[in-house]
Parts: C-alpha cells; structure tokens; sequence
C-alpha cells in the first residue's frame, strides 16, 4: 500500500506549549485518502533533528514525507532549506515568488497598521522566498508559500511536501498541496476511501465489540474504530467503495440490534439536534442553574440557530430563580434548589417566559463543594418542559466541576433530540 509519514516540526509543539494540531489532521486526511501513516515524528526547531527525521521516515520506505513548520520569515524556520539540502536541491530566491509574497506582507501590515524596518521586512521576505531548485511552489495562504520537493534527478527516496505551521494555513493550502502533479506521483496507487460514522448513545463498546464479531463474515473490507465519547460511542467506518454492500449490511445490522441507542448514521448531535427542532418548526428556551449558561451556548453555536432558539436565562441564586423565572419560593424551600421539582419549575418558567414550544431546566451540584449524603457532588436535574407535559432526569454524575457540567449539558442535548 501507499505509505507516507509526517514531521511535525517546533520547539514549541515538542514541549507541549502548542499542542500539535497538524500530524492528527496530516494523518486523517492521507488515510481518506488511502494512505497509509506509521510514523507521526514531533522535532524541535534545530535542523539536525529535522534532517535525522527525515532519514529515519526514508528508511521507512514511504514515498511521501509531509512537514509542517518552521517556514517563517525568522532565521530559525529552516524547514526549506533542511529538506532543499536533503533531497539533493540547492535553494535559491525566487525573484517572482519574492515580489508575491512582499505583495502579501505589504496588504497584511497594512492592514494590521504595523510598521517595520523596511530592510528587516525585505530581508524577511527574500527568505521565505528561497526555494529548492525544482521543487513545486504552492502559493501562500499566510505569508509562507509550501513546496512540493521531490528527490533530484538520479536519487531515489520519498517526495517531501513542506507546509506552513499555523494550522488555519496548513489545512487552507492541504486542496492545492494534494492536487500538485508530484504529490499525485507519489502518492499513485493510492485509493480513496469512504469514511461514514454511526453514532449511539446508550451501548456499552463491549457489548458493540461482540455484535460486530458476531457479523464478522459480512463486514469485509470495511475499518471499523469505535469510540466512546461524551457518553456517545462513535462508530467511524473507512471503507473503499467497493465495499459499500458490506457497510450498507452493517447499517442494517446496527440499526436492528441497537434500535433504541443509534440517533444518527451520519449528523453529530447538535446537527440533529439543530435539524429536528428546525424541521418541526418548534422552539427552545433555557433555564439554567449550575450550567450557568453552557447549554444556551451550545444550542447557539450553530448559525441559523436563531430560528429555533429563543433565548435562556442563568439562574444561579435563588432569588433569580424566583424572580426570572417564576420557581415558587414554596418548592425551593421544600424541596432544595436542586430537585426535581426545581428542574420542572425551571424549564415551565424559561417556556412560558419565553414563549417557547420546549423549555429546559438545568439544576445541580457540580462540586467540588455543596454536596450533601443525600445529594452529592454530581446530583444533576434535567427537566423538559413541553405542550404535552414535562420529562425530568434525575442524573449521578461522576467527575469534576467541568466534566459535571459538560455531561449535564450533552444530556439535555439528547433529551432535546427526541
Ligand atoms: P510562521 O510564518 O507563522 O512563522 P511557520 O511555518 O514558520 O509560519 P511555525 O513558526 O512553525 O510556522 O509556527 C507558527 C505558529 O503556528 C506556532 O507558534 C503555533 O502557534 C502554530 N503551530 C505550528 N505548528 C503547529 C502544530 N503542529 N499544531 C498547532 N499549532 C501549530
Ligand atoms: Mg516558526
């Protein structure tokens, strides 16, 4: 099969203070692609690291090599230069390249009202603009232009494509960094694959891990990672068309076995979520307590989204509480501001204050203080309030504040979905 590797170069990912962005999505896109990746190799600013990379991915036998960083206009971003020199190609300006990419940083300064030394600048640009003899320029997204540098004439080892670090450039010049003729070369042979997703809430992965064994024989061909997520398991199958039967049969099979836990074989969450209230032509207001506004967030995050969300209230204290939203002061005294009873008063004060078809109400203790014997950190009350009646959840939440409060939210996202 088709193999490449990645290097993923900068002091700053080897030391964790940027976490590395690039070989996860480097490494995605090649295997849609029907390459194979063994190596995701992380090396620090110096050229000597780069190049030892480098040797070590050619001993590998693959016939791409992909590189992000250090393409800067700084005296330290050598990756050009380092690959230029290892594939055999000295480097030199690039009159043409030079005038386009002074073009780029002129517009950008400009715009951001920088000034700099003029000669600092021009000397910046001419070294982004050294290039390896022969090798493909792919225009620059940012300032920095990628190249494709195959081996000079007579040698023999893998073409190495070099991109920009920042992840926004990288992933923006990926199309143009694919579709250059020596990228294709060497990457001939390779076959694309499909890539579909099947989700479940609900299923515990071992008991998937024996559905599928059980159906082994009539699922050839496809690859199949599952993977358990927010409480969601995602079930990512890669495939070559050709087995599109074998994955049609595992949507069957899935479908029958996990009626009650598949909601989607394609959308995440929030797009059913956003698509069934936007199809039913329904609305959703909030009344959030210890989520503090977490969940009018993410119903929100989506554009389009006002036409289905009406708005949310955080009410943390009491008195909010009863004045926004209407919970009687006789029910939180009763029974505690996180209860059942609370939850229901929540989500029927964010409805008819907001006029909504769905309210929701969101109360609990998301620690690490507050909890009692009887209600413990984690004690969480969902409650949807609807024209036909209201549905609480009365939810044991493990974890810490954050995770607390995130798993509250993805919940009444489910709740929501049905
Ligand atoms: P520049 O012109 O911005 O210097 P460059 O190609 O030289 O481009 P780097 O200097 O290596 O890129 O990185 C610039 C910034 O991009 C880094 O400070 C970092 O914030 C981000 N970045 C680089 N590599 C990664 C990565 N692997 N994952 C996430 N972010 C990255
Ligand atoms: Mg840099």
């Amino acid at each position: 099969s088709t193999r490449a590797g990645i290097v993923v170069t900068g002091t700053e990912v080897l030391t964790g203070r940027v976490p590395d962005r690039n070989g996860p999505w480097l490494a995605e896109q090649l295997r849609l692609l029907g390459v194979d990746v063994g190596h995701v190799v992380v090396v620090g600013d110096r050229p000597q690291d780069l190049h030892e990379a480098l040797v070590f991915l050619t001993g590998t036998g693959v016939s791409l090599v992909i590189t992000s960083g250090g393409l800067g206009p700084t005296a330290d971003d050598l990756t050009a230069q380092v690959v230029g020199d290892f594939q055999g190609r000295p480097s030199a300006v690039d009159p043409a390249l030079e005038q386009r990419v002074a073009a780029v940083v002129d517009r950008l300064m400009a715009r951001r009202g920088w000034r700099a030394d003029p000669a600092a600048v021009a000397a910046g640009v001419r070294k982004q603009a050294r290039v390896p003899e022969g090798a493909t320029v792919l225009e620059p997204v940012g300032t920095a232009p990628g190249l494709v540098v195959p081996p000079a004439e007579g040698r023999s080892g893998p073409t190495v494509l070099v991109l920009p670090g920042p992840p926004s450039e990288l992933q923006g010049m990926w199309p143009a960094a694919v579709s250059a003729t020596p990228t294709r070369a060497a990457l001939a042979g390779a076959a694309e694959l499909r890539q579909e997703t099947v989700r479940l809430w609900g299923t515990l992965e071992a008991q998937l891990a024996g559905t599928l064994r059980d159906h082994e024989h009539e699922l050839a061909g496809l690859e199949i990672t599952t993977c358990l997520r927010e409480g969601e398991l995602e079930i990512v199958t890669r495939f070559p068309p050709s087995a599109q039967a074998a994955y049609d049969r595992l949507v069957a099979v899935l479908a029958k076995a996990y009626r009650d836990t598949l909601f989607s074989t394609g959308p995440t969450l929030d797009e059913v979520v956003a698509t069934g209230f936007a199809d039913r032509g329904l609305t959703v207001a909030t009344a959030e307590s210890c989520t503090g506004g977490l969940l009018a967030a993410r119903l929100t995050e989506r554009p389009g989204s006002s036409a289905w969300v009406l708005g949310g209230v955080t009410a943390y204290a009491n008195s909010a509480k009863e004045q926004l939203l209407d919970v009687p002061a006789s029910v939180l005294e009763r029974h505690g501001a996180v209860s059942p009873e609370v939850a229901r008063a929540l989500a029927e004060g964010a409805r008819s204050r907001f006029g909504a078809d769905i309210g929701v109400g969101i109360t609990g203790i998301a620690g690490p203080g507050g909890g009692t014997p009887d209600k413990p950190v984690g004690t969480v009350h969902v409650c949807l309030a609807g024209p036909d009646g209201t549905e609480v959840r009365a939810l044991r939440l493990p974890g810490a504040r954050a995770l607390v409060r995130e798993r509250s939210v993805t919940i009444a996202m489910h709740l929501l979905r049905v």
